[in-house]
């Protein structure tokens, strides 16, 4: 059994299933209907605080839809919380007064650097109104970053994008490849659509991609602009090639479930985005949940290396010691 947790870095919320986005990759949008109890951040705080938690990490789902998403803030922040939202930016410019208020960081998911490749890939002619949200984000003086998720519709915009991060001011952008190995993960009630995984023919389009990043962008590479390292970003080809059945899968370098946790909208628990907890949020709080002897176990399996689940993992987290 692995020991118990006694304390976290990093909490995920998913506040709400439901997205205003409408990405290729998810189905959120399309089944999503629970949002988080109120109640359910209330049981939280203990366990949050006794737990020591330092950042709580607002996604979904598109957490500002939550109709109470300022309320739950409120009571996080209250309790000395850092929150940090992941949101598609489609609200972000609407309700950025309440955003500036509650939020330290934010996170846009900005997948195309033009509006035809983001309306392909989102699903919305929005690539306008989004960077609208960026731009006021970034005047109102948070610090924004952006997350691009790699894949068929993109892969030749890699630099393009990181051109668009410095065009809107933000503080960074990073890289990961779009998970289409987990099929119940974002939503999904199928498998991943055939249009998201990188194709043999997009191999050469991706390491162009990034040979362009290594050659014309090496002080962001350097400056941790570029939030991956050029090993990192490989890392992104290398995964494409595997699951291409060209070259071994390898589980990454990960430690994220001994340091942080995901509770989902209706109060489950996750070690970590893609591998599914054994215990909802009780009237024992967090500590209890996370330390049931199931959940224990199945973080020993983790760490032991027995979840195929890693070897598929696009979104690894190495926790260095505090
Ligand atoms: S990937 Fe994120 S932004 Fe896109 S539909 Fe799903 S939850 Fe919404
Ligand atoms: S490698 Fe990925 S799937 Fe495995 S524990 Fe880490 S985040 Fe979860």
């Amino acid at each position: 059994m692995a020991p118990e947790l006694v304390q976290l870095r990093l909490v995920t919320l998913y506040l709400t299933e439901r997205c205003n986005s409408r990405c290729v990759s998810c189905d959120y949008w399309r089944h999503g209907r629970q949002d988080m109890a109120l109640a359910t951040v209330q049981q939280l705080l203990p366990g949050l605080k006794a737990l020591g938690v330092e950042q709580v990490l607002l996604s979904g789902g598109e957490p500002l839809l939550h109709p109470h998403w300022v309320e739950m803030a409120t009571l996080l922040r209250a309790q000395g919380l850092k929150l940090w939202l992941l949101t598609a930016g489609l609200a972000l410019a609407k309700q950025l007064d309440d955003v500036a208020r509650h939020v330290e960081q934010v996170t846009v998911s900005l997948d195309g650097a033009t509006a035809a490749s983001y309306a392909r890939i989102r699903g919305l002619d929005a690539f306008e109104v989004v960077c609208a949200g960026v731009r006021a984000a970034v005047r109102a003086g948070l610090p924004v970053t952006l997350r691009v998720t790699v894949q068929r519709g993109n892969v030749a915009e890699l630099p393009a994008l990181v051109r668009l991060a410095h065009g809107l001011g933000v503080n960074g952008i990073s890289f990961l490849a779009a998970d289409v190995a987990h099929d119940e993960a974002f939503g999904r009630q199928a498998p991943a659509p055939d249009g998201v995984a990188l194709r043999p023919e997009d191999l050469p389009l991706l390491a162009a991609s990034l040979d362009a990043i290594e050659q014309t962008h090496a002080d962001d590479l350097a400056g941790g602009f570029i939030a991956e390292s050029p090993a990192k970003l490989r890392r992104i080809e290398a995964h494409a090639r595997a699951r291409l059945g060209l070259g071994p899968l390898t589980a990454p370098r990960c430690n994220a479930p001994a340091h942080s946790a995901v509770i989902e909208a209706d109060g489950r628990l996750r070690p970590c985005f893609f591998i599914g907890g054994t215990q909802r949020l009780g009237a024992g709080g967090l500590e209890a949940a996370l330390n049931a002897p199931a959940e224990r176990r199945l973080r020993a399996a983790i760490a032991a290396g027995a979840q195929a689940a890693c070897e598929r993992c696009v979104c690894a987290k190495w926790f260095a010691p505090a």
